[in-house]
């Protein structure tokens, strides 16, 4: 039988990505919406959490759609009245009120989890089973989009907690640290902040890899023309090209199949994750993408660029 579920937050992705995939999936029941300014048609719609919650004591899971920065008062909430939740990505605007929400969800005894969407792309996973036995030379992630297309006037990716470039960023360190066999760490970054914004456009990042391969990213959000969401993996027995944010694997410039457009099966598997987790009690909360986050805005020198306006 479908769970029901509520999302909190509507808005781009939870429009875009969350209810055509909770409208396709046998595993949900979209049983309500919580939202200060839009409504989900066909379900009961609440401006504020509480309402929700004590309006619904059937609905067990609330899949949170936000910004970051007013996400963690949300979780907790949800979890001290006992709902599995599940966050959109990143996880929450640092990494103790994350930590700290793994903790309650702990001691509540339900699940949590911290979704990575880009890990689910079509390819990653065939990714990471190419590079498990291969020796890496170099490995180079470029990453540009136009912060225009994707998330048009949302003022919040510019202030503090909202990540700026590393709001899409982060998504390409969530398939690195994915699909990497070794552990790496930051050692240099260089963030370009616009002269009227408090979050990087543009980052570059070099890694330490413990195998002394040469890591990096390049990061731009203020790219026009198509996006460039790609990561390249240099190996002494060939070399791993992912493309479309991991949609498309080419090895040795030859395209593997079963590639599909980007976003297309990320979030019906975060879903049918989610149902997993909730049915067996686990939780899932993996922080590493967002340490190269935290790491990068500790670390890094900036500049600053010229000022961004829409
Ligand atoms: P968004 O449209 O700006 O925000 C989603 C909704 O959250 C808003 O419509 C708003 O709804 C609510 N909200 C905004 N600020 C809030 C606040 N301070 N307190 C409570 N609710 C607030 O953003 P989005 O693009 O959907 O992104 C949301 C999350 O999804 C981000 O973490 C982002 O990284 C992630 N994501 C986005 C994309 C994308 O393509 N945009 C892709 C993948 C993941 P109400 O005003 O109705 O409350």
């Amino acid at each position: 039988m479908a769970r029901k579920i509520a999302l909190v937050g509507v808005g781009k992705i939870a429009i875009d990505q969350h209810i055509p995939s909770l409208a396709k999936s046998d595993d949900w029941e979209l049983a309500a919406a919580v939202s200060r300014n839009h409504q989900v048609e066909g379900v009961p719609n609440y401006t504020h959490m509480t309402e929700m919650l004590e309006a619904h004591p059937e609905i067990g899971v609330v899949s949170l759609c936000m910004p970051p920065v007013p996400r963690f008062d949300i979780a907790r909430e949800a979890i001290a009245a006992g709902r599995h939740v599940m966050l959109e990505k990143p996880p929450g605007a640092t990494l103790s009120e994350v930590h700290t929400l793994e903790t309650l969800a702990r001691e509540a005894g339900v699940t949590l989890y911290a979704t990575w969407h880009s890990r689910k792309a079509a390819q990653v996973a065939a990714a990471k089973a190419w590079l498990a036995d291969k020796t890496l030379e170099r490995f180079t992630v470029t990453w540009k989009e136009d912060v225009r297309k994707w998330h048009p006037n949302q003022d919040w990716v510019f202030e503090p907690g909202g990540m700026g470039i590393f709001d899409p960023g982060i998504n390409a360190l969530s398939i690195v640290t994915e699909i990497l066999p070794d552990p790496i760490h930051l050692k240099e970054a260089v963030l370009k902040f616009p002269a009227n914004r408090d979050t990087p456009i543009a980052a570059d990042l070099e890694f330490y890899h413990p195998k002394a391969a040469v890591v990096s990213a390049q990061m731009d959000w203020d790219h026009s023309g198509a996006d460039v969401w790609d990561i390249e993996a240099v190996c002494n027995e060939g070399v791993l090209k992912l493309e479309k944010g991991g949609g498309v694997l080419l090895i040795d410039g030859v395209q593997q199949p079963g590639a599909i457009g980007q976003l297309d099966g990320e979030y019906p598997q975060l879903y049918a994750d989610m149902a997993a987790l909730v049915a067996s009690g686990r939780s899932e909360v993996d922080l590493r993408p967002m340490l190269h986050v935290s790491d990068a805005l500790t670390l890094g020198k900036r500049e600053m660029v010229a000022a961004f306006d829409w």
